[in-house]
C-alpha cells in the first residue's frame, strides 16, 4: 500500500494556494481511490475539498445558471432549474454510474474523471497517458471500448463522462481558482485531444482548483434528447451516446446543439452537424445528413468499427425524440446498480 499525506482544505484559497508537489484534490473520491489502489495515480499529497462552500446552484441574472464544483450527480440531476431549464444535463446524469456513485460523485469530479480504458487501468500495460512515451497497448489490443474520434497515434482512450456530454450540448464557462486567481475556461477547450501529449488531459495548472461550472443559458422551448447505448441497460459505460436540443418554429429547425459520447477523446460537440440542421425540415432525411457530417472523420481500429453505425443510429434517434418532445420510457430510465 502507498502511503500518502492527507489533509482537509477550510477554504477556497487555502485549497489553491497550497504549494506541495503531487497534490490531488478529492470530492466524491469515486475515481480518484480507485485510481491509487490501482496504483495509476500516485499523489504524495490529498487534499479533501469536501468542507469548500462550492455547494450551491444559482441562477444568474444574465439567465445562466451557475453549480458549484461539489454539487452532487445526484443533486444536479434532480434540481428544479436543471429538470426544467436542462433536461437533457438531468437526464445525462442519471444515465451515469448507479444511484450509490451519483450521490458521492461531484460536478467537478465528473468533469475531471479518468478514461476507463483498460490499459490506462493496467500498470503493467503501455499508456502513454499513464506513462508518456510508453507506447499503447489499445492500437493493435481489445479496442472495442475506445474511441473512433479525436483520437491519435499515441491514443484512442475515450473521454468517459455522460454528464459532460450534456454540459457539451448546453455549453458552459468553467471557472477556475489558482495561486495567481481566478480564470474562467470555455467548456468545449477545457478537455485536450490527445494528440502526441495524451498524459495532458485538460487545461488546469498545477494547484488549481475547478469552484464552479456555469451552464449558458437556456435554449427557449427547445425540445430536447439524451440517449445512450450500452452493453446492459445499467451501471455501464456508454458505447454511444448523444445529446441533442432542437428549437424548432413548425417543423423547421431554427437552433440545434449535438454532442457525443462513448465514441471519442474528450466530450465531442458537433458544431459542423448543428449549422447543417438550422433551416432544415426536421425529418429523417436531415438527421440523417447531420449524423454523416458528425462523423465524417471517424476512424476505426480493428475491433471497434462498430461505434460508426452505432453512433449514427444515436444521432438520429436523439434528434427524433428532441424534435417530438417525448421521450420513450426504457431510454430515460435512471441507471441502477
Ligand atoms: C463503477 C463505476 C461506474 C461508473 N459509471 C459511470 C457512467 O456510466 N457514466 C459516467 O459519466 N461516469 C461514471 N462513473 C464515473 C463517476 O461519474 C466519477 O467517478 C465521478 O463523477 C467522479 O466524481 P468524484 O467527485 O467522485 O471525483 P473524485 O474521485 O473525488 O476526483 C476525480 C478527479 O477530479 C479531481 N477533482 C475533484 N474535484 C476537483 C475540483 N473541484 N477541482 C479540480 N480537480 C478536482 C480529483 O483530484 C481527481 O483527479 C462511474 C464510476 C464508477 C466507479
Amino acid at each position: 500500500m502507498r502511503t500518502f499525506a492527507y489533509s482537509r482544505a477550510d477554504s477556497v484559497d487555502h485549497a489553491a494556494h497550497r504549494t506541495m508537489p503531487d497534490t490531488a484534490f478529492v470530492a466524491g473520491g469515486t475515481t480518484l481511490l480507485d485510481l491509487i489502489k490501482l496504483d495509476v495515480l500516485k499523489p504524495e499529497n490529498v487534499v479533501d475539498i469536501n468542507a469548500l462552500p462550492l455547494k450551491r446552484v444559482e441562477r444568474l441574472d444574465d439567465g445562466r445558471l451557475k453549480i458549484g464544483a461539489l454539487v452532487t450527480n445526484t443533486d444536479l440531476a434532480h434540481h428544479p432549474e436543471v429538470k426544467s431549464h436542462y433536461p437533457v444535463l438531468s437526464e445525462a446524469l442519471l444515465a451515469g454510474a448507479s444511484t450509490q456513485l451519483r450521490n458521492m460523485a461531484t460536478t467537478a469530479g465528473n468533469v475531471m474523471q479518468r478514461t476507463r480504458c483498460p490499459y490506462y487501468r493496467d500498470p503493467a500495460a503501455k499508456c502513454n497517458r499513464r506513462e508518456p512515451g510508453s507506447g499503447c497497448d489499445a492500437m493493435d489490443g481489445i479496442n472495442r471500448m475506445h474511441a473512433v474520434l479525436g483520437g491519435s497515434d499515441a491514443c484512442i482512450a475515450v473521454h468517459p463522462s455522460d454528464m459532460c456530454v450534456g454540459i457539451a450540448a448546453i455549453g458552459a464557462t468553467l471557472t477556475l481558482q489558482g495561486p495567481d486567481g481566478e480564470r474562467e475556461v470555455d467548456f468545449a477547450d477545457f478537455h485536450r485531444l490527445p494528440g502526441d501529449t495524451p498524459h495532458i488531459e485538460h487545461d488546469l495548472a498545477d494547484g488549481e482548483l475547478i469552484t464552479a461550472i456555469t451552464l449558458d443559458a437556456p435554449l427557449k422551448n427547445a425540445g430536447s434528447h439524451y440517449l445512450k447505448l450500452r452493453d446492459r441497460a445499467s451501471y455501464e459505460f456508454a458505447l454511444a451516446s448523444c445529446a441533442a436540443q432542437l428549437m424548432l418554429d413548425g417543423d423547421t429547425i431554427r437552433e440545434a446543439r449535438l454532442a457525443l459520447g462513448g465514441v471519442a477523446t474528450k466530450p465531442w460537440r458537433c458544431s459542423d452537424a448543428e449549422a447543417a440542421l438550422v433551416g432544415q425540415t426536421a425529418d429523417k432525411t436531415s438527421f440523417e445528413r447531420a449524423a454523416d457530417i458528425a462523423l465524417k472523420d471517424a476512424q476505426a481500429r480493428e475491433h471497434n468499427g462498430y461505434k460508426i453505425p452505432l453512433a449514427r443510429q444515436a444521432i438520429v434517434r436523439a434528434l427524433r425524440n428532441a424534435a417530438r418532445g417525448d421521450k420513450p420510457a426504457s431510454e430515460t430510465q435512471e441507471s441502477q446498480a
